[in-house]
């Protein structure tokens, strides 16, 4: 039975998803197959708050995902995805005061006051889809010429460098809140290029999916299964003798099954990539059940309308964290990330019940329980608090890293954002997916452009492996 098969892909992640997706639309015969019992990797949700409750596991909100030339071809929406898009794409809170950022840079001037011109040449773009394509498309040649002219330099600089131009702490605290999202220090080179890539797309929107995360994953699978695709769970894949024979091999897992499988016939440049490739820090994450939604101290009515906040008092307290993760210390009070989905997509829980989500940074390996730190902050913003917490479930990074062995000790991305694989991820060449053993590809995030769902990396393996077929 297995012999039918034109590819089989190991992991069902967003890449590995949309890889399968991708190859099955062209007419080839997919097999996918993954360890979890359940598709999607970073992109599930799960009732472990109780049925009718849906609890995003890992991702939650999704502004590459939204703007993605790959789910764009597969027509997601046409397969049960609907996007959710707040009017505020992010709030960040600094004890009282409270920025907004809104789609299409409504309000800009109120925000940011005199650095808001600044922010608009400097974050945004005036087709921020469109930049953001050739952005997920590095190291590709972009259609965007003078536009990534402008974003490759400021991309590869510090945050510590890239903020100095703002006036205010206010502009600057924003950006360094929203560059920290790849947990890198604010001095190191590359730190800004996820500030300036998701900074951009505040303009277009942080949505969550209607039902959770996992309405991704279940459209590519209804894609793969509606041509003609094998979906299996509950196989880990440990052996080469587990893959069926003289199909495409596509690997939506870290670099260390490349290895163990096809070790013996990787070429020097790739096997020494492999050997060179660098982890990024961990992170902790707590999921909350509520009573009511969060009770903000200040400007209520805009964390109201957003699915996502970023807690922190100014840019010490990010440049502190990500300071301290990287030299292997427990940041004693973190910045936070977090988001209330309910707000913006109340069916996920019965009347009366609201969830959020928050998590930090922590060193690789760590399993520090951060829950205390984390509620401590929230309660700060939000005195009372603690009062509307019913549950909390908390993930540790080793319990990331058991949970999927692709978040390599707690590593959501799956690899370092830092300067040399933003260059190259894991080697730098118009398509790194691409290993040098014939009909083996590495499609996870791993691979650039690196993390988020967005299924890049994986349209671009699949990409690839058809035109070396045709
Ligand atoms: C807590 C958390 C929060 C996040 N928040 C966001 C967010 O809000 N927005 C966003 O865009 N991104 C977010 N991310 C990152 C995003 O989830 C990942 O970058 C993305 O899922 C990577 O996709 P992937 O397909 O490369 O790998 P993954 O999604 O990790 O999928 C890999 C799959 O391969 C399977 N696998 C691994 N090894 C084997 C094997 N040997 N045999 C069989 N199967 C195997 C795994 O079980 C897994 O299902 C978050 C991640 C985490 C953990």
């Amino acid at each position: 039975m297995r012999d039918v098969f034109d590819a089989v892909i190991v992991g069902s992640g967003p890449n590995g998803l949309t890889a399968a997706a991708t190859l099955a639309v062209a007419g080839r015969r997919v097999l996918v197959l993954e360890a979890a019992d359940a598709v999607g990797g970073g992109a599930r949700t799960d009732d472990a708050f109780g049925s009718g409750i849906a609890r995003d596991v890992c991702s939650a909100v999704h502004p590459t995902g939204f703007v993605s030339p790959a789910f764009a071809d597969l027509r997601l929406t046409e397969h049960g995805l609907r996007w959710l898009t707040p009017d505020v794409s992010l709030a960040h809170v600094a004890d009282s005061d409270v920025i907004a950022l809104r789609r299409g840079n409504r309000c800009l001037a109120e925000e940011l006051g005199v650095d808001a011109r600044r922010w608009e040449r400097i974050v945004c773009s005036p087709d921020p889809a469109g930049l953001a394509a050739d952005v997920l498309a590095m190291p590709g040649v972009p259609r965007r010429l003078l536009d990534m002219a402008r974003f490759g330099p400021a991309a590869l600089s510090p945050v510590d460098v890239l903020a100095r131009a703002f006036r205010t702490d206010r502009a600057a605290t924003a950006f360094a809140g929203i560059a920290a999202h790849a947990g890198r220090p604010l001095s190191a080179a590359g730190s800004s290029a996820a500030g300036l890539l998701l900074g951009m797309l505040t303009t277009s929107g942080w949505p969550v999916a209607e039902g959770g995360s996992q309405a991704i994953a279940d459209a590519l699978v209804s894609v793969i299964r509606g041509h003609g695709g094998v979906v299996e769970t509950g196989v880990e894949v440990t052996d080469r003798a587990q893959l069926p024979s003289g199909c495409d091999v596509f690997l939506d897992t870290s670099p260390s099954l490349l290895r163990r499988l096809f070790g013996d016939q990787l070429g020097r440049r790739y096997g020494r990539a492999l050997r060179r490739f660098d982890y990024g820090s961990g992170v902790c994450k707590v999921d909350y059940l509520l009573s009511e939604p969060i009770p903000w101290a200040h400007r209520p009515d805009v964390l109201a309308d957003t699915a996502t906040f970023h807690l922190a008092e100014g840019v010490e307290m990010i440049r502190a964290t990500e300071n301290d993760v990287a030299a292997g210390r427990v940041p004693r009070r973190p910045w936070i990330l977090g988001g209330e989905p309910t707000r913006v997509d109340p069916g996920r829980a019965p009347a009366g019940v609201h969830l959020a989500w928050a998590y930090c940074h922590v060193p690789a390996g760590c399993d520090v329980d951060m829950s205390e730190a984390i509620t401590a902050e929230v309660e700060r913003a939000a005195p009372g608090f603690r009062d509307t917490v019913r549950g909390t479930i908390v993930t540790t990074a080793t319990d990331l890293a058991r949970h999927n062995a692709n978040y390599v000790a707690g590593d959501i991305n799956c690899g370092a954002a830092s300067l040399r694989q933003l260059l190259a991820r894991p080697i730098l060449a118009r398509t790194p997916q691409v290993t040098g053993v014939p009909g083996v590809y590495l499609c996870s995030s791993a691979t650039a452009p690196g993390g988020g769902v967005h299924g890049m990396a994986g349209h671009r393996a699949a990409r690839a492996a058809l035109s070396a077929r045709r």
